[in-house]
């Protein structure tokens, strides 16, 4: 069984289908514009801070400091929902390893905003949940239904659901 990324957490929230696609290694990302400007927004706006932490080879984190907050870099907050939990994944990974982080913050260097995230005892409940449910859409034979959301039409794998 594949371990459950942090990315596979975020595209459950976004979509499951998209998830579908990359834990079967369809990946569309490399040409989509946006994720470009994701990865030149990540690259130019923290440039001090340490950055892409790679822990377990399963959590890729933005940067992390002092060890007590974790930040997550987005470039709008559209799908905040899906970065939440993302968030609030990578804090109960380090958690189970023992390091206890205090917080997780959204940056949105380009909206100049940031937001606070938090694990509350719930979240780790839904959290097992949802790992669960990740593994169930990796073993289906086919992909989930098209979500058909206006999201649909910035997404990478837009051309492969709809043309
Ligand atoms: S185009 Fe829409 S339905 Fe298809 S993978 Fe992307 S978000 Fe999901």
């Amino acid at each position: 069984m594949k371990k459950i990324t942090g990315v596979m957490i975020y595209y459950y929230f976004v979509c499951k289908r998209k998830l579908w696609f990359f834990v079967n290694d369809i990946t569309m990302e490399q040409s989509s514009d946006l994720v470009a400007m994701g990865k030149l927004v990540d690259e130019t706006s923290y440039s001090r801070e340490k950055k892409n932490i790679l822990i377990d080879e399963n959590i890729n984190i933005d940067f992390l400091k002092e060890w007590k907050v974790i930040h997550e870099v987005k470039k709008s907050r559209k799908i905040e929902e899906a970065s939440k939990w993302q968030l609030k994944y990578y804090i109960w990974i380090l958690k189970h390893k023992g390091v206890a982080i205090e917080k997780g913050v959204l940056d949105y260097p380009l909206l100049r905003k940031r937001e606070n995230v938090f694990l509350l005892e719930e979240d780790e409940k839904r959290l097992e949940e949802i790992r669960k449910d990740i593994e169930e859409i990796i073993l289906l034979k086919s992909p989930p239904q098209r979500i058909k959301k206006s999201i649909c039409r910035k997404c990478a794998y837009y051309e492969l659901c709809y043309i």
